[in-house]
């Protein structure tokens, strides 16, 4: 499924986010940038070492501390077909929403788009962010996943497309429901 917006494309698909040949990926990383399971595990093995050095610099530099939620980070994409991995850290839920969970994971899928615009890229391809390990309720993650592209896309004219690549029918499913009802 697409829907335009502005001069953009947002579009929903089923599949491994590795596989995308789109400028960056984005990577639902944890605040180590050391790598992890789920999307960022499969990230660091198929793309290879480079990936891990470039987020070690990060750490040495950038963000002594970790990056802290809701923020993003860029890297090269070592073997992987995309050009670049924008990591990103979305909020631990264990279940539970409030405002602030939303407001963390709006600001991780928003400042990704931010990076991405910076250094001029144009394709863009999201995973479910806190969907999986930091548990967050599947139907809220994704209408703010939606808002928040679709706010940048209405604001910003830089990008071509930005896609959600999810790893299920069923998350597929949740996304097509909720973009649906964007009028
Ligand atoms: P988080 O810690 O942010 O919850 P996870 O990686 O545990 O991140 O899960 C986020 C989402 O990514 C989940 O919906 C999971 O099914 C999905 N996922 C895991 N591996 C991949 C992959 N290779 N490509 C796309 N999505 C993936």
């Amino acid at each position: 499924m697409e829907k335009k917006i502005n001069n953009a494309v947002l579009s929903l698909k089923i599949g491994d986010i590795t596989e995308e040949k789109v400028d960056a990926i984005v990577n639902a990383a944890n605040p180590t940038l050391m790598g992890g399971g789920g999307v960022d595990g499969a990230i660091h093995s198929k793309g290879g070492p480079q990936i891990l050095e470039e987020c070690k610099k990060i750490r040495q530099t950038l963000y002594p501390e970790g990056l802290p939620f809701g923020e993003a980070v860029i890297t090269t994409a070592g073997k992987l077909p995309a050009k670049y991995v924008i990591h990103t850290v979305g909020p631990i839920c264990s279940g539970k929403w409030d405002n602030e969970k939303e407001k963390l994971l709006y600001n991780a899928y928003y400042n990704s788009l931010k990076l991405a615009k910076e250094k001029g890229l144009k394709t863009v391809a999201f995973p479910f962010i806190s969907a999986g390990a930091y548990g967050c309720p599947k139907d809220k993650a994704s209408q703010t996943a939606i808002k928040a592209v679709i706010d940048f896309l209405k604001k910003e004219n830089s990008l071509e497309e930005v896609r959600f690549v999810l790893f299920s029918e069923n998350d597929y499913k949740i996304f097509e429901e909720n973009l649906k009802n964007i009028k």
